[in-house]
């Protein structure tokens, strides 16, 4: 089955305020349309977004990517109509239509339509009107109207292609939306649960009320991380970052900082992006004895990438000896200063075995780290 999504980002609407049309405008450090475009991630094979003949720089400048990207026309229905016309021949089976200033479409939303789809030849989201419906004139109340079988109207709307291409070239609109379209053609749909986040911006306060909205639905991701070194012959340990003069030093690959591979690891683990020995293989002799700060940078710079932020991490180091309290805040130092964060946001914390086990009896160092990262 080919699912395509199709954005619809060509309006003019400026009612939301500022200089540039709603779909343009910043939510939470991305334009709108890129929140509506990513939202169909995972859920679709083909992306295509309509935009308006003079948009086309503003499209360049987000550095988003759609599979096609078409140049709409002078109404809603002549935009879609060109994404329509456009996306044929691509063995595309169904189109989820969608308003670009829908940002906050929700994931199970989205899948919904996917699966009437499996029964009907449209399905979009539907909300009951439940407030009492008015009509009203000259700032009087003049009447009621029954709101029993009325719904508000939502996006993504999605429908067997070949139908709701028909339905838009044999249709004369204007069409208040694509189930308009489809129904004027006698293509029946379903309705679906549709969600008040599912928002449309359209005024002023949309945008702050989108943007709160998106606070409330924080992505965070918790690792863990778990290493052990074994002593040797030597007279310095590194630990998370400082050089510990001792009797003994930690065999390993690399310069063998148990510490800072545990939070190392617990960053990828939130990321659920690996270990640290999938990233620098022990195979590979470029990293025999490398500082470690190599690995947390990459650590931290994946997760930059992947839009995370590091909250905080702590780390807690397992041995008798050395006496990890004298270079605790040094070891804090270093590591905040290797991920560009601040002290309060790391800790490092030392516990001895009570000599039982292999680090009671001094044969190695253990440490175990969690990693709290926060999508930005
Ligand atoms: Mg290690």
């Amino acid at each position: 089955m080919h699912i395509a999504a199709l954005i619809v980002a060509a309006g003019r609407g400026t009612r939301a305020g500022g200089d540039i049309p709603k779909q343009w405008q910043d939510l939470r450090g991305a334009p709108v349309l890129a929140h509506a475009l990513a939202a169909f991630d995972g859920h679709v094979q083909t992306t295509v977004v309509v935009l308006h003949p003079d948009d086309h720089a503003l499209w360049e400048a987000t550095g988003l990517s759609a599979d096609l990207v078409v140049t709409g026309g002078a109404t809603r229905d002549a935009s879609v109509r060109a994404g329509l016309e456009a996306m044929q021949d691509r063995g595309i089976d169904h189109v989820l239509i969608h308003d670009a200033a829908r940002p906050l479409v929700p994931a199970t939303v989205i899948s919904d339509v996917i699966a009437a789809l499996a029964d009907h030849p449209g399905a979009a989201p539907a909300l009951a009107v439940t407030d009492a419906l008015w009509t009203g004139t000259e700032g009087t109340v003049t009447g009621s109207r029954d709101r029993d079988g009325l719904f508000r109207a939502q996006t993504p709307q999605g429908f067997h292609f070949d139908a709701i291409l028909a339905a838009h070239r044999g249709g004369s609109g204007p069409f208040a939306d694509d189930v308009a379209a489809a129904r004027a053609a006698g293509v029946e749909v379903a309705m679906v649960q549709g969600f008040e986040r599912n928002l449309k911006i359209t005024g002023p306060d949309d945008l702050a009320r989108a943007a709160q909205l998106m606070g409330q639905r924080m992505d965070i991701r918790l690792g863990n991380g778990y290493d052990v070194h074994r002593f040797g012959p030597g007279d310095h340990v590194w630990l998370c970052g400082v050089k510990v003069p001792h009797d003994r030093s930690l065999q390993g690959h690399s310069d063998a900082d148990v510490g800072m591979h545990a939070v190392t690891d617990a960053i990828y683990g939130a990321l659920g992006m690996g270990d640290i020995g999938q990233h620098f293989p022990p195979s590979d002799p470029q990293w025999k004895g490398a500082a470690s700060h190599i690995f947390l940078e990459h650590a931290v710079a994946l997760a930059a990438k992947h839009g995370f932020g590091i909250s905080n991490v702590d780390c807690t180091l397992i041995c008798e000896f050395p006496k990890i309290g004298p270079h605790q805040h040094a070891m804090k130092a270093a590591m905040a200063q290797i991920m560009g964060l601040t002290q309060d946001r790391i800790s490092v914390k030392a516990t001895t075995s009570e000599r039982l086990g292999f680090t009671g009896r001094g044969e190695g160092i253990a440490s175990i780290a969690t990693a709290t990262l926060v999508k930005t």
